[in-house]
């Protein structure tokens, strides 16, 4: 694929300067609140659900609500600002790194590590289904503590 993706990938904090410069540069107005919302998530690469986020305003002292939460992140992900990882059914996790990357999962924990695009190599890929181009190819590695195979111990 691309070669600036490593480049792109290995992203650097961003001010709220930057943030709100950004979300303005997509077309979505950069109030206090979304500012807020935005800056726990995009200042640095993360991966939070929307508790995690409601958590960490409500820490620094934030009076956001929880509609405005979830809301601001629906709007961050609709304009490209944020990436929305579906992990199931249920659960949600919002990534600040934009560019199609891939993840461990760990299913016990819930935590996802970012794999750099370039980590990955495909030998073998499915035809597409016909009229469809691949917009994104994201790899999830669902791991998990390696159990003991010795039998030993319990
Ligand atoms: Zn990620």
């Amino acid at each position: 694929m691309s070669p600036e993706f490593p480049v792109e990938f290995s992203q650097t904090p961003r001010s709220l300067e930057t943030i709100a410069r950004e979300l303005d540069s997509r077309g979505l107005k950069p109030t206090a609140q979304r500012l807020r919302v935005a800056s726990v998530l995009m200042s640095a690469p993360a991966h939070m659900t929307a508790e995690q986020i409601l958590d960490e305003l409500r820490r620094r002292g934030s009076r956001v609500s929880k509609a405005t939460v979830y809301n601001t992140l629906k709007a961050l992900a609709q304009h490209g600002l944020v990436r929305q990882i579906h992990l199931d059914s249920e659960r949600s996790v919002y990534d600040s790194t934009r560019v199609p990357h891939h993840h461990f999962h760990d299913i016990e924990t819930g935590e996802l590590v970012d794999i750099a695009p370039d980590e990955i190599a495909f030998s073998r890929f499915p035809q597409l289904p016909e009229g469809t181009e691949a917009a994104a190819v994201e790899v999830v590695i669902r791991i998990r503590r390696k159990r003991s195979s010795a039998g030993s111990g319990e």
